[in-house]
């Protein structure tokens, strides 16, 4: 790896950097897909994706993911697994990477990091992972087992916000409980959820457990009212955790520009501040955290650094 220059590396095996690797592999740039410590991405942790296109049945996370390898190597995309970036040196091109202790130079470089939720740090969370407990309205609200229910939404953001009226939907009434008075969330999102009827906010309250760890399903939430000591308990079928993603972009830290929460900002198209270094997926989109939009932001990275590598005769 040490000495030969790649002309496309992607950093990240999920929907953006997979279709990246589909796209320049399609463009006979053999590019080299570092797919991190986890191959695949965050759809290979859940079972049924229902809203990918193409999918009347819906389709298993991780076979869309092999899917999609499959079809970037059939191009000619070549797939490190378990390759991890440590360090990036973008400050001229050829850029270098410290991949898992050795160097590797490329012309051109896509961001496909993906970005993680947080946790509440329960252990009863970890328990209840996927069976009840969820990090995405959009992808399971509609699931069955969260029909007609009471639902849990924690956090008091615009996600929480918006998670929360998504929600309003399908559940029978929609609990927001966060740990102040008042929600953080823009104006016009508060007021959306707070005046929809079946939205109740539980305010200066803490969840301290998550209930149906014995029975494997989420039963309840219990809570601790942070001013008064108080705790109560909430039936639910589902807790909808809304508190933010952190975005795997530690290493391009002051090499790249990003936002004050880390996502790395696109100056044009999937172009970031430094000319040949393209970013997809959602480690630079904290608004839709979708898919099918990782997959569209890595198409067109992987577009842009072609015509880049083209205009330069590359
Ligand atoms: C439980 C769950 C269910 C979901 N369900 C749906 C759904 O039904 N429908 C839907 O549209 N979306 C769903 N999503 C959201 C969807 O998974 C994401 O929007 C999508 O995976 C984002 O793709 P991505 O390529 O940007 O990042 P990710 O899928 O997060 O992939 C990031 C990749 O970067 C790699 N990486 C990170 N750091 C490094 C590094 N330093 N070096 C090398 N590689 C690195 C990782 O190993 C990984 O391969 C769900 C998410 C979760 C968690």
């Amino acid at each position: 790896m040490a000495n030969e220059i790649q002309k496309v590396a992607i950093i990240g095996s999920g929907c953006a950097g997979l279709t990246a690797a589909l796209y320049a592999a399609r463009a006979q740039l053999a590019p080299t897909v570092l797919t991190g410590a986890m191959p695949g991405g965050l759809l290979t942790t859940t079972s049924i994706v229902e809203n990918y296109p193409g999918f009347p049945e819906g389709v298993d996370g991780t076979d869309l993911m092999i899917s999609m390898q499959q079809q970037a190597e059939r191009f000619g995309a070549v797939v490190k697994f378990g390759s991890t970036v440590e360090n990036v040196d973008l400050s001229v091109r050829p850029f270098k990477l410290t991949v898992d202790g050795s160097e590797m130079l490329t012309q051109t470089l896509i961001i496909a990091s993906g970005a993680g939720h947080r946790h509440l740090g329960l252990d009863s969370e970890k328990i209840l992972d996927k069976k009840g407990v969820t990090y995405c309205a959009t992808c399971d609200g509609a699931l069955p087992m969260f029909r007609d229910q009471p639902l849990v939404v924690v956090g008091g953001g615009d996600s929480a916000c918006e998670e929360a009226t998504f929600l309003t939907r399908f559940a029978s009434r929609v609990y927001l409980v966060h740990r102040r008075d008042e929600l953080r969330a823009s104006k016009i999102m508060a007021e959306r959820a707070l005046s929809n009827e079946k939205i109740e906010p539980v305010w200066d309250s803490e969840v301290s457990e998550i209930l149906g760890a014995g029975q494997e399903k989420v039963s309840g939430v219990r809570l601790n009212n942070n001013k008064t000591g108080e705790e109560q308990t909430i039936n639910c079928a589902g807790v909808f955790i809304a508190i933010g993603h952190v975005p795997n972009t530690q290493i391009f830290k002051d090499q790249l520009e990003m936002d004050d929460a880390g996502y790395i900002i696109r100056t044009e198209g999937a172009q970031t501040n430094v000319s040949g270094v393209f970013v997809a997926g959602d480690c630079s989109d904290k608004v839709y955290r979708q898919a099918v939009t990782a997959a569209g932001m890595g198409c067109a990275a992987a577009i842009e650094a072609e015509r880049l590598l083209a205009s330069e005769n590359q």
